[in-house]
């Protein structure tokens, strides 16, 4: 799909989306060393064994925290232990709580409640861990006697980028007899979608006697595509109910009735009081409904796509329409959707420097476009489930 320029239709929301897209980076680069935790010392245990203080403040500020009350003084707590944590021990004990939507939309919008669906959110952080793990790049599960995709375009291997294993993810749809789902491709843009070549591969994990112990290399020469290589993830997935992106049709009248409800004004009074720095508000009710109410942010499973132009739901050669069935992202909050998409453990890093929070925004380190969304689509009624892959970007 040709990436789409803002002027074709209703050029105020266009306008609007691009804004959404438009975090701006604070650029403060300074390297956070991870020092291991002071209860290594010889001799008495300090009082504040950083790991340990850190996991009582954050199970506080899970339990305590709201829209109303984002409890500012521990986040700045969590935030002044976050260097003397080792990132090891953080990747296996991470929890990731994205708040509950700062405004019930089905109550308040009835003839939303058949449109909600549940999109599983990965939460993609830095980390590594088995082959046969559901996870983001790293080592795959492969059978030695089985070719690695390669592509002859680009003179390149293809590159791992979601593994997901059946039994982490029950709802999803899997062909009979696989239990691990793949997704490979070339790192460099291909037509039509102007995005990489996506293959998804399902097979049985005990199909596999003889796994490899890595894959080729990408060519990255030249640094071409780099954004396309993944940094190897683990997943810590949670289950959300969503609504319609507002670039679809949707029921009228619905953003009259969410500007004048009360419970819309409180959620942008609390978007407004925690606005900081470049991290900024929502401004109205539609706005809210776009970056808060309506499509998870980030890479996810399932749902809605979060459209960055027009909706584009490819068709089948079957004539169907095709289902959304991943979709890849830039990053897992922006400037505007943080305040609903920043998972409630990691308010710290809004204040914090880049690195430390480039491995919540977007700890894979890639980049679709200009901070776009890569979406896969499947048909699950032909024969191999064919995909479509397309790319949306600012
Ligand atoms: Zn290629
Ligand atoms: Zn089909």
């Amino acid at each position: 799909m040709a990436k789409k320029k803002s002027s074709k239709a209703r050029p105020s929301k266009i306008e609007s989306k691009s804004r959404k897209k438009s975090v701006k980076k604070k650029v403060t680069k300074k390297k956070v060393t991870p020092r291991r935790s002071a209860s290594k010392k010889k001799g008495s245990m300090p009082s504040g064994d950083p790991q340990t203080e850190y996991l009582k403040l954050q199970a506080d500020l899970v339990r305590r925290w709201s829209y109303a009350d984002p409890l500012p003084e521990v986040t700045a707590k969590m935030a002044s232990l976050r260097p003397a944590l080792d990132l090891n021990w953080l990747a296996t004990i991470r929890t990731c709580t994205t708040p509950p939507s700062p405004v019930d939309v089905a109550s308040l919008l009835p003839e939303f409640r058949k449109l909600a669906r549940t999109t599983v959110r990965l939460n993609p952080r830095p980390g590594t861990n088995e082959p046969e793990a559901s996870k983001i790049g790293g080592l795959f599960l492969w059978p030695q006697d089985e070719e690695w995709p390669s592509c002859k375009e680009h003179d390149s291997a293809f590159v791992p980028a979601l593994q997901i294993a059946k039994a982490d993810f029950p709802e999803v749809e899997f062909p009979r007899g696989a239990d691990l789902m793949q997704i490979l491709w070339c790192p460099n843009d291909h037509e039509p979608g102007y995005c990489p070549d996506v293959r998804v591969v399902w097979r049985s994990r005990a199909s596999v006697k003889k796994p490899v112990d890595k894959h080729p290399e990408p060519n990255t020469e030249a640094g071409r595509f780099e954004g396309y290589v993944p940094q190897p993830c683990r997943l810590y997935p949670e289950r959300i109910v969503e609504y319609p992106d507002p670039f679809e049709t949707l029921p009228k009248g619905w953003n009259e009735r969410l500007e004048s409800a009360p419970e819309v004004a409180s959620a942008l009074a609390a978007n407004t009081a925690q606005t900081i720095g470049n991290w900024s508000d929502h401004g109205d009710a539609d706005r809210l409904y776009q970056c808060a109410l309506s499509t998870a942010e980030g890479t996810k499973l399932g749902g809605y796509p979060d459209w960055v132009q027009d909706p584009w739901y490819p068709k089948c050669q079957c004539g169907r329409t095709m289902e959304h069935l991943v979709s890849f992202s830039s990053w897992e909050f922006d400037g505007e959707t943080w305040f609903r998409w920043l998972p409630i453990e990691e308010r710290d890093v809004l204040e914090g420097e880049y690195e430390v929070r480039n491995r919540v925004q977007n700890a894979p380190k890639w980049m679709f476009g200009d901070a776009g969304n890569m979406y896969v689509f499947v048909c699950r009624i032909c024969p191999d489930w064919p995909i479509v892959a397309g790319m949306q970007c600012s």
